[in-house]
């Protein structure tokens, strides 16, 4: 009997698009999936006693996939909204978010969203994001399968504004890449991020929860939030 392992552990199969950081995205070197979501979904396989295997899909794809039984539970920034519960169980909110835009460093006309109306917009398709913008008047929604890409398309200048939440675009700026861009206004909303399994599978949303209560109850919540957000 291995007590490290036991061969008979239950593997956690979770889906998630990595490119959406400083929630999941690849570490460089070890090509390792790193962020918030995949320390948080690393300690909830722990309080649960099952093995957490992370497999990278288009965010577009994660519904689907646990619709169709290909995974366990999805974590990926998911925005909790009535549409997407009505095909899938959310565990309780694990992360308050929302929707924020960004334009390049130079641009000095778009301060708001309703500054908006009748402009080029980039988003991830798929996304709460996306939802959002094509609400806008006149708005002409570029779809792009990940936020890097939206980011691409602002700094080329295909676009006027990315719409996406609001810590992964201060994260993109803070980071090199995002030098030649800014956050504008307020955010549009507030979101929550829940972990989302499929509609019939009760029984794990339950477990998922019981181990959020029990990370929040023993410090190990505010650990990982404090490794990626600071205070
Ligand atoms: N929170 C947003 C949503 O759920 C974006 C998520 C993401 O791009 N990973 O739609």
């Amino acid at each position: 009997q291995q007590s490290a392992k036991p061969a008979d552990q239950k593997v956690l199969k979770v889906g998630s698009e990595t490119t959406f950081a400083p929630f999941e995205f690849q570490d460089e070197k070890t090509k390792d999936y790193i962020g918030f979501d995949m320390d948080l979904i690393k300690a909830v396989g722990k309080q649960m006693g099952v093995e957490v295997q992370v497999q990278s899909m288009g965010f577009d794809g994660l519904i689907p996939a646990l619709e169709a039984g290909n995974i366990d539970a999805a974590i990926s920034g998911m925005t909790i909204t009535d549409e997407r519960a009505k095909k899938v169980n959310f565990s309780k909110p694990y992360y308050k978010s929302g929707l924020s835009m960004v334009v390049k460093a130079d641009n000095n006309t778009l301060k708001s969203f309703k500054d908006l109306e009748g402009k080029r917009i980039a988003v991830q398709i798929g996304t709460t994001g996306a939802s959002e913008a094509k609400k806008i008047k006149d708005v002409k929604v570029r779809e792009f399968n990940n936020a890097p890409e939206a980011f691409i398309e602002l700094n080329s200048g295909g676009v006027d504004a990315v719409v996406n939440d609001l810590p992964v675009n201060e994260y993109y700026i803070a980071q090199a890449g995002g030098k030649d861009a800014k956050i504008v206004g307020e955010p549009l909303n507030s979101e929550e991020y829940g972990i989302a399994v499929a509609k019939k599978n009760t029984e794990l949303a339950e477990k998922i929860n019981k181990a959020i209560d029990e990370l929040k109850k023993n410090g190990e919540y505010e650990k990982i939030y404090v490794k990626w957000f600071g205070k």
